[in-house]
């Protein structure tokens, strides 16, 4: 089976010794891993996590009555933190996932990134994906990057248009590099191509998927003293029980089959007890 994950940051290694723009990014720190999606269902083909945000300033819902607009209960104070994720003794601060098989299946025609390619093949959508991904990383602090408008201000969505032009210079910059192709050529195959050349398409993915690491909310303990005016009746939180540190044995090797997955048992000394 072709461990499909693996390519992808074998690729992604690739493309940040070779395209400048990417080149402060250290793969050790950002771990693929797969989700499931459906080539025939709408979706998105990757996402980029940031798993390494400091806590969110303390906070709290909060009701006002409508007349007075005195506080009338609130909800107890709470942050919001980031999963502690590692592989080995590896801090990870970033995660991107694939949706797969969709991923396998993506295709420049018919979609608004042929424009950008024109006379190119197909293919070339899956690279721009990847460099699309990688991109999101930002250079300067933890986080999704922020994209700068002309006037210095951040734009509210970091998808603007300069950012796909941007990306589309970076897939041309890592092409122009002449890269060995046996690097991306895994992205020329469709998924039904993979399965009869490698006998399936295998990714790295979480024990009990389709959960992952993910952001969650945390109340404070103890609560904060408030001022007189926020005297009021206070609500407990209630927030589900997530796993809040993750590491490589929470990895395990799932199968991406047209319509469903399965988890693949390890086999030999690398066996789970
Ligand atoms: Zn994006």
């Amino acid at each position: 089976m072709i461990n499909y994950t693996d390519r992808l940051s074998l690729l992604m290694e690739d493309i940040a010794e070779r395209v400048p723009a990417l080149s402060f990014i250290d793969m050790e720190r950002v771990l693929v891993f797969a989700r499931s999606g459906r080539s025939d269902a709408e979706g998105a083909f990757a996402t980029c996590h940031c798993v390494s945000l400091p806590p969110s300033e303390p906070g709290y819902y909060f009701w006002r009555d409508r007349g007075t607009g005195k506080l009338t209960r609130r909800s107890e104070w709470f942050v919001t933190k980031s999963p502690d994720v590692k592989v080995g003794s590896q801090s990870i601060d970033y995660m991107i996932s694939f949706t797969l098989p969709r991923f396998c299946d993506q295709t420049l025609a018919s979609s608004r990134k042929e424009t950008h390619y024109p006379g190119q093949e197909n293919w070339i959508a899956k690279l721009d994906t990847v460099v699309h991904e990688l991109y999101h990383i930002d250079p300067e602090r933890p986080g999704i990057r922020r994209m700068e408008r002309a006037d210095g201000t951040y734009a509210a969505n970091c998808h603007g248009r300069q950012f796909f032009e941007d990306v589309v210079g970076m897939v041309q910059t890592y092409l122009a590099s002449k890269p060995d192709p046996r690097v991306y050529d895994f992205l020329r195959s469709t998924h039904q191509e993979l399965s009869a050349r490698f006998g399936g398409v295998a990714g790295t993915s979480f024990r009990g998927f389709p959960s992952y690491p993910q952001r969650y909310t945390e109340v404070l303990d103890p609560q904060p003293d408030v001022a007189a005016d926020m005297a009021c009746r206070v609500e407990p939180l209630k927030v589900p029980r997530v796993t809040t540190c993750w590491n490589e044995d929470d990895l395990v090797m799932r199968e991406f089959l047209p319509q469903t997955s399965r988890q693949l048992i390890r086999k030999g000394k690398d066996r789970a007890a």
